[in-house]
C-alpha cells in the first residue's frame, strides 16, 4: 500500500476536505498513474451527496472518474502503456473481461463492473477511491490513451462526458442528413454539441438558460430552443430523428417525445433519481422509442479520444485547484458552469 493525496466526502452533508488515502500496490498487470487534471461530473455530487437511491455512498468517499495522468510505474506484465505515457481514465477501473457483454467490447453492462469510485475493488476488496486525488493505480484494460495533441485540463472530462454523449449517438447512426437535440449545456450536453456537429448533423440545442444562447452556436449548434418557452417548442413537433436528454434534474420528458419525428428516438443519459412520467399515447403515435445509455466500452472510449485527437475536440473547461471543488459544486447545482470543471492536481500539493 501506499499513501495518496486525497478530497474525500465524510458524509451525504458535509464539504469535500483534504485527507490522505491508501492505494494499492502495482501488481503485475496495473499501471500506477499521477493524477494531472480531473474533470468535475455531476454524478460525483449525485454519488456523494446520496441523490441516488440505488447507489448509496461509502464514506469517506473520494469522486472523481474524469482521470488524465501520467504513468509513473507498471507491472511486469503491463503491454499497453509504459513509464511516461499521457493517459485517462473513465468510469469503469474493473470487469470480468470473460462474460457476453465485455467480449462484445461493452464492459460497462459486465455484471462484474467495478467503478472507479464506491465499488468494492478487485484486489483488495475495499471501496475504490476516485481521481480527486494526486495518483491512483489501475488495471491496463482499463487505461486509455490521451492523442498528444489534446490539452490535457479539456481532455479529462472526454472520459466520461465524452463518451457518455459520442457513444449513443454512434449507437443511432447520428450523421450528416440527421436532426438531432441535446437538452442541458452542461458537461455532457456541451460535448454532445461538440459531437453531433462534428458528426454532421444539423445540431439543436434545448436550454433553460437563456444566457448560454451565444455559447451554444459557437459550440457548433445551428439552433439554439429555449426549452421553459412552449411556442416555440412546438414549432419544431415531430421533427428530431434524435434527441440526446443531459439533464440531471427532474424535467419532463413528454415535451421531447412530442419533438420526435416517426421512429425518433429520446435516448437518456441525464441520471435524476426521480421516476418521470411518460404519457404512452405520445410513443404510439408515431413509433417512438425512449432509451438510454451508460458511459461506453474501452474499445469505444479510445475510438471517442482517437476521433478527438483528429478533430481536435476537448472539453471547455475553467481550471480549478482542488481548494474550490466544494464552491464548484455549489454552482453545478446552479447550472452555472462553462462547460466543465477540470482539476489541476498539481493544487494537491500544497495540502
Ligand atoms: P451538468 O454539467 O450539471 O449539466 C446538467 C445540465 O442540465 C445543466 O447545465 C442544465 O442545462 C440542465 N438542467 C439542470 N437542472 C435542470 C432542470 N431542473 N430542468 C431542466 N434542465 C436542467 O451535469 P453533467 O455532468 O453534464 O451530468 C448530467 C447528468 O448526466 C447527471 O445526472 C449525471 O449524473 C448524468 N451522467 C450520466 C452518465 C451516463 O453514463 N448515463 C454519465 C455521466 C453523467 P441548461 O442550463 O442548458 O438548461
Ligand atoms: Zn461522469
Amino acid at each position: 500500500m501506499s499513501t495518496a493525496k486525497a478530497y474525500a466526502a465524510t458524509s451525504a452533508t458535509t464539504p469535500l476536505a483534504s485527507t490522505t488515502i491508501q492505494r494499492r500496490e502495482p501488481g503485475e498487470r496495473d499501471v500506477q498513474i499521477e493524477i494531472l487534471f480531473c474533470g468535475v461530473c455531476h454524478s460525483d455530487l449525485h454519488y456523494a451527496r446520496n441523490e441516488w437511491s440505488g447507489m448509496p455512498p461509502v464514506f469517506p468517499a473520494v469522486p472523481g472518474h474524469e482521470i488524465v495522468g501520467r504513468v509513473t510505474q507498471v507491472g511486469s506484465a503491463v503491454t499497453k502503456h509504459k513509464v511516461g505515457d499521457t493517459v485517462g481514465v473513465g468510469c469503469m477501473v474493473g470487469a470480468d473481461l470473460s462474460c457476453p457483454m465485455c467480449k462484445k467490447d461493452l464492459e460497462q453492462f459486465c455484471p462484474n463492473m467495478v467503478l472507479t469510485y464506491g465499488s468494492p475493488e478487485k484486489a483488495t476488496g475495499k471501496v475504490t477511491y476516485g481521481g480527486y486525488s494526486d495518483s491512483v493505480v489501475v488495471d491496463e484494460h482499463f487505461v486509455l490513451k490521451v492523442p498528444a495533441n489534446l490539452d490535457l485540463a479539456g481532455t479529462a472530462p472526454l472520459l466520461c462526458a465524452g463518451i457518455t454523449t459520442y457513444s449513443p449517438l454512434r449507437h443511432w447512426g447520428v450523421t450528416k442528413g440527421k436532426k438531432v437535440g441535446v437538452v442541458g449545456l452542461g458537461g455532457l450536453g456541451h460535448m454532445g454539441v461538440k459531437f453531433a456537429h462534428a458528426l454532421g448533423a444539423h445540431t439543436v440545442v434545448f436550454t433553460t438558460s437563456p444566457k448560454k444562447k451565444e455559447d451554444a452556436l459557437r459550440l457548433g449548434a445551428d439552433g439554439v430552443i429555449i426549452s421553459t418557452d412552449s411556442a416555440e417548442m412546438s414549432k419544431h413537433a415531430g421533427t428530431f430523428d434524435f434527441i440526446l436528454d443531459c439533464v440531471a434534474a427532474e424535467h419532463d420528458l413528454n415535451a421531447y417525445v412530442q419533438l420526435l419525428a416517426a421512429d425518433g428516438t429520446l435516448c437518456l443519459v441525464g441520471a435524476p433519481d426521480t421516476p418521470l412520467p411518460i404519457g404512452v399515447f405520445g410513443l404510439i403515435f408515431g413509433r417512438k422509442s425512449i432509451s438510454g445509455s451508460l458511459i461506453g466500452g474501452i474499445a469505444e472510449t479510445q475510438e471517442m479520444l482517437d476521433f478527438c485527437g483528429e478533430h481536435n475536440i476537448t472539453a471547455d473547461v475553467e481550471i480549478i485547484p482542488i481548494q474550490k471543488i466544494n464552491d464548484a459544486w455549489d454552482r453545478m447545482v446552479k447550472s452555472d458552469v462553462k462547460y466543465r470543471f477540470s482539476i489541476d492536481m498539481s493544487s494537491l500539493k500544497s495540502e
